[in-house]
Order: structure tokens, then sequence, then C-alpha cells
């Protein structure tokens, strides 16, 4: 979840045009709330707050905490105080030690509105993010909770065309619509009042190429590459279990890249290979224990960005692109025949790439990148 979510929202209306094939629509009342977490052990001292399955964009991302003999370093504190307060009593239960550092992956409000409550749990902790994050945190953190507040004339919609079981034009809801819209309700109810509690703290320490931090007995190390998934992202190490925190350099069930940098973000994903981690906790989505989804995810962010490089050599228009490009090959392995997941990568993955890939060649072809994020 990040500045995709109102156009992700809006997109759920062209979600129901799209071709299903032989997908079933399960109910919302099989997903978990966006309010939940499971707690995972990812590797000795090493735990994982894992939140439910990215499906509406109005979630949080994962965050994890690292132990060491005398201190925790937590990476990324979601996006929902009341969630974040119950993973810091969780954490007082796991360990004794306190938090002494906080890092933020990126300036994606879904990974650091829970930074305040960190820093009423644990005074004098330090928050570490890239300039780029710091400064996306002043700049969209508050703007990012208008925007959610401002999706409640899209929510009244769908709640009407629930209540009524119809469609704008008098056709019946499709299951798989109602599906879709049950949970962009539901989740819509759970995070407002959430957000609009929440308090964007930026960090206080810059984080410039890597950053070592010693907890007692354990090293995590810290690094930035700059561009990536946002114009600096940072990712984690936890050299002696071979842990590796991503961010949202990796996100499961499929990349959000909405304010990505193609060309920067490819070989990035080739450098943390060269890690040989043992796990993988990505942004979003379950624990990986090996390198499938990543390569999985390199191929397709590879064929996006060399498919927008063809477009933009031939002179077509984004118009033209977006309708010529084809995903047709990548959907079954991102989605299966999933509905929520389908409807999740046409939203968060090709609504977002196919426009972010051909500004990025276009402007790629004078020297240029495209901006951090849309002004406000
Ligand atoms: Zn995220």
């Amino acid at each position: 979840m990040n500045t995709r979510s109102l156009p992700a929202l809006r997109r759920v209306f062209l979600a129901t045009l799209l071709p299903l094939g032989a997908a079933t629509a399960q109910s919302a009342q099989d997903y978990p709330s966006i309010l939940s977490y499971k707690t995972v052990t990812v590797a000795r001292g090493v735990y994982g707050f894992i939140t439910p399955e990215e499906r509406t964009g109005l979630q949080a991302g994962n965050s994890i905490a690292v132990e060491g003999d005398s201190a925790v370093l937590v990476f990324d504190t979601g996006a929902m105080p009341t969630v974040t307060r119950r993973q810091i009593a969780e954490l007082r239960t796991l360990t004794g030690k306190p938090v002494r550092y906080v890092v933020t992956s990126h300036w994606h409000p879904d990974h650091h509105l829970g930074n305040h409550e960190y820093q009423q749990a644990f005074p004098g902790v330090r928050f570490i993010g890239t300039k780029a994050t710091q400064q996306g945190i002043l700049d969209r953190g508050a703007h990012f909770i208008k925007e959610v507040q401002g999706f409640a004339a899209t929510d009244s919609l769908m709640r009407l065309r629930l209540s009524t079981g119809k469609m704008r034009d008098g056709r019946p809801l499709p299951a798989t619509t109602r599906t879709i819209f049950e949970l962009n309700t539901r989740d819509f109810a759970e995070f407002m009042p959430e957000v609009s509690r929440a308090i964007p703290l930026t960090s206080n320490q810059v984080l410039d190429d890597s950053l070592r931090i010693d907890l007692g007995g354990r090293v995590v190390m810290i690094y930035t590459r700059g561009w990536g998934n946002t114009s600096g992202d940072a990712f984690a190490y936890v050299p002696d279990v071979g842990v590796l925190l991503t961010g949202d350099l990796l996100t499961f069930p499929c990349p959000f890249p909405s304010t990505a940098y193609f060309n920067d973000w490819i070989p990035l994903l080739d450098h943390l290979k060269t890690f040989r981690p043992r796990a993988i906790v990505p942004g979003h989505g379950e624990v990986q224990h090996d390198l499938a989804f990543l390569e999985q995810t390199r191929t397709l962010l590879q064929f996006t960005r060399d498919q927008a490089a063809d477009a933009v050599k031939r002179g077509r228009t984004l118009e033209q692109f977006t309708a010529e490009v084809s995903f047709a090959r990548f959907l079954p392995l991102f989605a299966g025949s999933d509905v929520v997941r389908t409807d999740a990568f046409n939203s968060f993955y090709i609504s977002a790439a196919v426009p972010r890939a051909f500004l990025e060649a276009t402007l790629a072809t004078r020297g240029e990148r495209p901006p951090p994020y849309p002004p406000s």
C-alpha cells in the first residue's frame, strides 16, 4: 500500500470488466482482518510480524524485530497505531531488551506510520532512513492520510452497489465484484480511523551507504543503493542467520511499482541475490526460503522495462503502449485463478507499472529520471 491506494481503488471498478477466466469468487469473510497479523520466528531472535496479503491497498507492510544481547532493531513499523502498539506489547513478551533502532525501508506510509508508537514506547530510539525516505515522509505523510480519508466517496458508492446488488447500469453485481467491494469497504472501515490517528514521524539519522549496527553479540547491516522501488530504499541483512529484509524491493503477491525506477530496481534485485540469504522477509507477504519469487519478480520487471523502452523507441504513445502490452503470461504466475490476486495484479502492478515504466523510458532518452512522487 502506498500512493497507489486511490488509483488502485478506482481501478477496482475496471477490474470487474477484466476476464477472470475460471476464477472462482471467495467470500470476503475468508480473508483475515487487516488489523490482524501473525508472528513468525524467522530465525533465532528474528521475529516477523507478517500482515495479511495485500488486496485493497488499505493495509500495512510487514514489521520485523531483530534481537541482540543488549538491544533490539525494528525494520518498518506498519501503518495502524493500535496494531503497532499490539506488536510492541508482544515484543516486550518476546524480549526484555529495549528497541534502540527503527529502520524505515522507504517513504510509503504503510511502512512507517507506526514510528510514533515506537518513540512513545522507547524514548531515545533512533530512526534510520535514507534522505529520500526522510523527505518522502515529510512531503507525503500527511498527504496520504488526507488521500485515504478522501476515499470515503468511493466507499459510499461501493456500499450502494452492495446494498442494491446492482451495477450502475442495472446489471446484477457479479460475485467476483461483490467480493472485491466487500473487502474494500471492510478494509476502509478498519483502516480509515487508524490512519486518521497516525502521526507521521520522519527518521533522524540518515543512511547514506551502509551502517553496521551492533545489538550486542549480533550485527545487523543496513544498506542503500539509492533508487529502486522508490528514490531511496533501505534493506537489511542479519549475517549470522542469513536473513534479508527487503522492504518493498520485494513484495508478495506482486510488485508495487507506482514510484519505482525499473532501471535501478532490476540490478538491485540481482545484488540482493548475492547475499545468498537463507530467508527473505519481503515488505509484504510471507517469508521466502528460496530465490524463486525474487527471480519471478525480476523477470516481470525486466519484461516491463524492455517493453516500455521498445514502445518509446518505436514512437508509441502511452495510450498505444497501454493497449498493446500484454501481461497474460505473468497473470497465472502471480495470481493463478484467485480473483483477489488477479485484481491485485491488475490494480497494483499493471495499472501502475505501465505508465511508470513508460515515463521512465521516455525521460531516459533525455538522461532524466521520473520524480519521486507526483506533486501533492
Ligand atoms: Zn508497502
